[in-house]
C-alpha cells in the first residue's frame, strides 16, 4: 500500500528553483501528488511506497538548489488518496506569511553563457536571469513569491518565455522575473533633462564611450543607482567627489574580471571565493604596489573596495569597457541611493551627465554589501544586496514577535519570527530627511511583507536618536536596550551563545546607563543580567558631539586629564595643530566650568585623540577616518612593543583602564621623533594588552567582541589571537556588521538571551 506524506518545508525555498527541483525529483522517483508555494514556504504531498518516500526526503535535503536554505521540514503521514500524477499547484495565498524573502542573486554561469552566445536569443540582453539567479528582494512586493507580486508584473511574457516558464525541463521553469529582448525590460540612455538619446545595446555602447571620455554616468542597476566613472581618470573622480560632496571616503570599484583585479590587488583564495559568490559583495582587498587605480579612489588607504559585475547589464558594460570603474551609490553624501529614474534625474542632475536607465521598477533600495576576510573567514561590514533579508537564526526562546529599530548611524531594522531574525538591508545614517523616509519605508514594507502586528518594539536607549523617537511616538510601550549591550548581543545572537560570558564593546559613542557617553566597555553577561565590569578611564569631550568631527577637541579632553589647568603650557596648542590660543582658552574655560563637555569612556574617541596628538589630522570627514589612518600607519610594521598602562578599581569595584601612561609615552615617543608607524603599532598593541588583562581579571571562558572599533583589522585579528593564546573562546561578528548595522539584531536578542524578558 502506498503512503501519503504531507511535507511542509520552511526556509529559503521560494524563487530558488525549489518547486521545479521537487517536480523533477518526484518524476524521477515516480512519486505522485503535488507541490505548491504557500505563505509559509513549500508544501508537498507525496504518494509512493515507503522506501521511495524515504529516498525522496533524503534527496530533498541533499540535492536541494544551491542557494536554498531549509530551516525546518515537518512531515505528516496520511492514507493514500490515489493521486494520478505529480503537478505544481497554484500558490496558496492564505495564512500568515513565514516564508523567507530571498536576496538578489548575482548572474549565474549558465545565464552568462547565454548572454555572450551570439546564437542565443538572449545575446547581450541585460535582463537575463533564471531560477538560480537574478533580482529577488529588490523587486518583491509581497509574498508568496510569484511574478504577479513583483515589479515584473507589468511585462507580459512572450510565447518563448512563457514556454520556458511552463516547461519543467527548462532552467527557467517558474522563473518569476523571466524575460527576453522580445518581452522584457530594456535600457535607455537619457541626458540630464530626461531626454531619450538612444536605447538598447546602442545605449550601453554610448555609455561605454562616455565613461572612457571621462563623463560621470548614473546607472540604474539592481537595487538602485550607481554613479560611474573611469577608475583610472583622476580628474573625473575628483569631479565626482566634489559634486557628490564626498571628500575622502573610499569609493567602490567594479572590475571586469578576476584577472584585472589580480593586477591591482592581493587576492587570497577566500577573497576570490567571496568575490565570485552568489552574493557578490564589495570585498576589501589590499592594493599591490604597482596598482593602476587613481589615488583619489581611496586616498591614503592601502586597501580598495572591489566587486565584480553582478547583473547582465554590468557584465555587458564591463565586457566592452575592459577597465575598472568607480561604482559608488547614486546619492548625495549620506542620503539613501536613488531607485527611481525620475527621482535620480532630480537628485543627481548636477552630478551625472548621462543616465543609463531601464523600465524594470525597483521596489526597494538595496545597496552593495561590503565584506572582508578576517583570519580566513568572511566578515560582513555592510549587509545589503545578496545577504538581506536572509534571516539570522537565533535561539529565540521567547517566541515573541519583536521589531527593533536599530541605532542612528549605519541604521538597519529587524523583525523576529520564531527563530529567524530578518535584518533589513543597510539603510544608512539617519541624518537627512531622505534617510529618515527610507527608514520609515523599510519598516512599513517589512511589516507588510512579514505581516507583523502586535509586536514588541525595541529601540536604543539614546533619547535623542531619531529611531528612538520614532519608536516611542508610534509604540508607547516600546522598550530600550543599551547600545553596547546590543552590540554584544549581536555576537551572542549570530553564534547562538548562552550562559556567562565577557562582552567587549568598543566603538565611537553610545548612550550609557549612567547617562555618560560609553564606548570602551567590558560587560559580564549572565542570563540574569549584565554588569559593566570594566571600561576605559573617562575623559571629557569639549563641545560635545562637535568633537566627533573636530577630533582635536577629543585630544583636548584627554590632555586635560594629564595637564589640567596647565594644558595651555603643555606645548600642544600652537599653529601646528590648528587650534588658536583663543580657542584653547575657551575650551579650558568650558572644561573648568563643565559647560558642554560631557564625559566619555569611548575607545573610538581615544583613537581620535591619539590621531590628533600625533597630528595625523585634526578634523575628520567621516566617522572612523582618523582611526583608519592610525591603523594604516602600521602597514608592514612588525613589533610586539607596547606602552605601559594601569588598571585601577573604582569605589563600585569596576576596573578602570587608565590610559594616562599610554598617552604620556606616546607624547615622549613623538618628542623623540620615533616614527608614527611604530608609535601606532605600539598604541594598538597596548590596547590589545588591556583587553587581555581585563579578560584575565574577569575570567569568563567565552568572550564576545563587537562595536565599530573591531572593524579595525589589526585590532580585531590580534585581539582574537592574543585572547585565544590565553585559552579564551573568542567570538566576533561575521553575519552582521560589528558597527551599528548590527544593533538591530542585538536589540532583538535581548529578549532571548536574558531571563525574565
Ligand atoms: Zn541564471
Ligand atoms: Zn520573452
Ligand atoms: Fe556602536
Amino acid at each position: 500500500m502506498p503512503d501519503r506524506l504531507k511535507i511542509s518545508i520552511k526556509g529559503a525555498v521560494q524563487g530558488v528553483g525549489f518547486r521545479p527541483f521537487i517536480f523533477k525529483l518526484a518524476k524521477t522517483l515516480d512519486i505522485k501528488g503535488y507541490v505548491l508555494n504557500s505563505p509559509q514556504g513549500v508544501t508537498i504531498e507525496a504518494e509512493g511506497n515507503k522506501d521511495i518516500l524515504e529516498e525522496f526526503i533524503l534527496r530533498i535535503n541533499n540535492d536541494k538548489p544551491p542557494i536554498s536554505l531549509i530551516q525546518n521540514i515537518s512531515i505528516e503521514k496520511f492514507e493514500s488518496t490515489g493521486y494520478k500524477d505529480f503537478i505544481i499547484k497554484k500558490s496558496e495565498t492564505n495564512g500568515i506569511p513565514n516564508a523567507i524573502v530571498l536576496p538578489d542573486i548575482a548572474t549565474c554561469k549558465d545565464c552568462l553563457t547565454d548572454i555572450f552566445d551570439i546564437k542565443n536569443r538572449r545575446y547581450l540582453y541585460p535582463f537575463t536571469n533564471c531560477t538560480n539567479c537574478g533580482p529577488r528582494y529588490s523587486i518583491i512586493e509581497s509574498l508568496p513569491y510569484d511574478r504577479a507580486r513583483t515589479t515584473m508584473k507589468i511585462f507580459e511574457m512572450c510565447e518563448d518565455c512563457g514556454f520556458e516558464y511552463r516547461n519543467p525541463e527548462d532552467r527557467r521553469f517558474h522563473t518569476q522575473p523571466n524575460a527576453c529582448p522580445e518581452c522584457g525590460p530594456h535600457v535607455e540612455l537619457w541626458d540630464a533633462n530626461g531626454k531619450i538619446l538612444t536605447t538598447h545595446l546602442e545605449a550601453i555602447l554610448e555609455t561605454v564611450y562616455n565613461i572612457i571620455k571621462g563623463k560621470i554616468i548614473a546607472i540604474k542597476g539592481l537595487g538602485g543607482f550607481h554613479l560611474v566613472v573611469d577608475a583610472g581618470n583622476d580628474e573625473a573622480i575628483q569631479r565626482l567627489r566634489k559634486a557628490k560632496n564626498r571628500e575622502e571616503k573610499p569609493l567602490a570599484l567594479m572590475y571586469p574580471d578576476l584577472k584585472t583585479i589580480k593586477r591591482d590587488c592581493e587576492l587570497s583564495n577566500e577573497e576570490q571565493i567571496l568575490l565570485t559568490s552568489a552574493q557578490s559583495p564589495i570585498v576589501i582587498l589590499k592594493k599591490l604596489s604597482g596598482c593602476k587605480i587613481s589615488e583619489s579612489v581611496a586616498p591614503g588607504n592601502p586597501n580598495l573596495g572591489v566587486m565584480l559585475p553582478y547583473t547582465p547589464l554590468h557584465h555587458i558594460l564591463l565586457h566592452y569597457l575592459q577597465i575598472p570603474i568607480v561604482a559608488t551609490s547614486g546619492n548625495l553624501s549620506e542620503e539613501p541611493m536613488c531607485i527611481d529614474e525620475y527621482d535620480a534625474l532630480l537628485r543627481l542632475k548636477n552630478i551625472a551627465k548621462y543616465f543609463l536607465v531601464h523600465n524594470r521598477p525597483i521596489y526597494r533600495h538595496v545597496d552593495d554589501s561590503i565584506a572582508r576576510i578576517i583570519l580566513n573567514e568572511k566578515v560582513i561590514l555592510r549587509r545589503a544586496r545578496g545577504y538581506a533579508p536572509f534571516p539570522v537564526i537565533i535561539n529565540n526562546k521567547s517566541k515573541k514577535t519583536i521589531m527593533s529599530v536599530g541605532g542612528h548611524l549605519k541604521n538597519t531594522i529587524a523583525v523576529s519570527k520564531g527563530n529567524g531574525v530578518f535584518v533589513s538591508q543597510h539603510i544608512g545614517d539617519l541624518e537627512t530627511k531622505e534617510s529618515y523616509n527610507s527608514f520609515c519605508n523599510t519598516i512599513n514594507k517589512f511589516k507588510e511583507i512579514y505581516k507583523i502586528e502586535n509586536e514588541i518594539v525595541v529601540h536604543d536607549s539614546h533619547p535623542e536618536y531619531i529611531s528612538t523617537k520614532y519608536a516611542k511616538e508610534n509604540f508607547p510601550s516600546a522598550e530600550n536596550v543599551q547600545h553596547h549591550v546590543a552590540h554584544i548581543l549581536s555576537v551572542i545572537a549570530e553564534n547562538s551563545l548562552s550562559g556567562n560570558l565577557l562582552g567587549i564593546a568598543w566603538d565611537g559613542a553610545g548612550f550609557g546607563d549612567d547617562k555618560t557617553i560609553w564606548g570602551g566597555e567590558f560587560f559580564r553577561f549572565k542570563p540574569e543580567g549584565y554588569e559593566r565590569i570594566a571600561h576605559l578611564k573617562n575623559f571629557r569631550l569639549v563641545g560635545g558631539e562637535s568633537s566627533f568631527k573636530d577630533i582635536y577637541k577629543c585630544a583636548f579632553g584627554v590632555l586635560y586629564e594629564i595637564y589640567g589647568k596647565e594644558i595651555l603650557n603643555s606645548g600642544f596648542y600652537n599653529s601646528e595643530n590648528e587650534i588658536s590660543k583663543t580657542d584653547a582658552d575657551i575650551y579650558l574655560k568650558m572644561l573648568n566650568k563643565n559647560i558642554n563637555s560631557p564625559e566619555c569612556s569611548s575607545a573610538g574617541r581615544l583613537f581620535d585623540a591619539v590621531a590628533s596628538i600625533l597630528n595625523i589630522r585634526q578634523k575628520v570627514n567621516f566617522e572612523g577616518q582618523a582611526a583608519m589612518e592610525l591603523e594604516f600607519l602600521i602597514n608592514g610594521v612588525v613589533t610586539d612593543e607596547s606602552y605601559n598602562f594601569e588598571i585601577n578599581k573604582n569605589e563600585n569595584g569596576t576596573f578602570i583602564i587608565n590610559w594616562i601612561p599610554i598617552i604620556q609615552n606616546i607624547i615622549n615617543d613623538k618628542k623623540n621623533k620615533l616614527s608614527l608607524n611604530l608609535i601606532s603599532a605600539k598604541f594598538h598593541n597596548t590596547l590589545i594588552n588591556t583587553i587581555v588583562e581585563i579578560a584575565k581579571l574577569v575570567n569568563e571562558k567565552i568572550i564576545a567582541l563587537s562595536g565599530g572599533c573591531f572593524q579595525n583589522k589589526y585590532l580585531l585579528e590580534n585581539s582574537i589571537k592574543a585572547l585565544q593564546k590565553e585559552g579564551f573562546n573568542v567570538y566576533w561578528n561575521k553575519e552582521v556588521p560589528a558597527n551599528d548595522g548590527g544593533i538591530s539584531l542585538g536589540q532583538i536578542a535581548y529578549f532571548s538571551y536574558f531571563e525574565n524578558k
